[in-house]
């Protein structure tokens, strides 16, 4: 294996943690494509699928997979070549390496082991999802995918269900049915559930509806279902009384709409209930 590394300005025997594009490849960094170039090699989830994306920026690196199912020898390879002095870089399909998605016991061992793990950060579903979402919640909780028997679903949801912030999931097309069912059916049906489809990709879609909508809306078009999912569900709504945070919402939409129309985006904006904000509303209108 050749030793490029520092020719190219990289660490010597060190492992770089690269995200690679959700979809879009134009959503790659200068500093990602410049490690890329510059390693001795690349551990990739799929081998082929990365490929495609090297090809594209004309980068004829070396490859050799690291997925779910030989994570303990590709650990094994990774370390050998970290002794032998070698700079590799991690990348998984798409998104972050070892945010739900195969690297994390990788990286783990490469740490153990004494080497410098250097994070190339860049696209991540969540992150993408939450950033267009809308929703205002200062907290979130990212869960990733939830499990996929109903049963402990459920439980996971009941587990989560009374945590202060948006709670963040993965979910992939043949599960989203079952798994907005589920959301619906544990959590206040009041709470807005964002759904993000296909970030940077050409169905990319995001909607925001309150959770008692959801499955119905999922049900009316079978495009709806199709591609990969981000889903964000907004924090509980309070026990008593409207936070200040959903209050000054309200006020900046009434100052530009009328009552009912800011009534109704507040309460999709914060999860709060449409009867909470409305009597709120009328009361800062001053009518009775
Ligand atoms: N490591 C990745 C990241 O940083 O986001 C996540 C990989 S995980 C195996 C794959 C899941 O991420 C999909 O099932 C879906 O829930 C989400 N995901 C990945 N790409 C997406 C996209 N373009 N749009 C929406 N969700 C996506």
């Amino acid at each position: 294996m050749r030793h490029q590394a520092a020719e190219a300005g990289l660490k010597t025997a060190a492992l770089y943690v690269v995200a690679t594009p959700l979809g879009n490849l134009g959503d790659i960094g200068a500093r990602a494509l410049e490690v890329l170039r510059g390693v001795d090699a690349v551990a990739c989830e799929d081998t082929r699928h990365t490929r495609r994306l090297l090809d594209h920026y004309g980068i004829r690196a070396e490859t050799f997979s690291l997925h779910e199912h030989n994570e303990a020898a590709a650990t094994a390879r990774l370390l050998r070549l970290l002794h032998e002095g070698c700079t590799l870089a991690l990348v998984s399909d798409a998104g972050t390496p070892a945010v739900s998605d195969p690297g994390a016991r990788a990286v783990a061992a490469v740490r153990a082991a004494g080497f410098e793990v250097i994070p190339v950060p860049g696209p991540n579903a969540a992150v993408a999802a939450l950033s267009a979402s809308g929703l205002t919640d200062p907290h979130f909780l990212f869960y990733g995918f939830l499990p996929a028997k109903e049963a402990a679903r459920r439980k996971a949801l009941a587990a989560l269900k009374a945590l202060p912030c948006t709670l963040v999931f993965y979910e992939a097309p043949h599960r989203i049915e079952e798994t907005v069912a589920d959301l619906a059916a544990e959590l206040e049906p009041q709470r807005t559930l964002v759904i993000a489809r296909e970030l940077t990709k050409l169905f990319e879609s995001i909607v925001s509806l309150p959770l008692a909508e959801a499955s119905s809306w999922l049900a009316a078009d079978e495009n709806r279902r199709r591609g990969e999912f981000v889903l964000a569900v907004s924090a509980p709504p309070p026990v008593e009384g409207v936070p200040v945070e959903a209050e000054r919402v309200l006020e900046l939409l009434l100052a530009e709409l009328p009552l009912k129309q800011a009534v109704k985006l507040a309460a999709g904006i914060s999860g709060i209930s449409k009867n909470s904000l409305y009597d709120l509303a009328l009361e800062k209108k001053g009518t009775p």
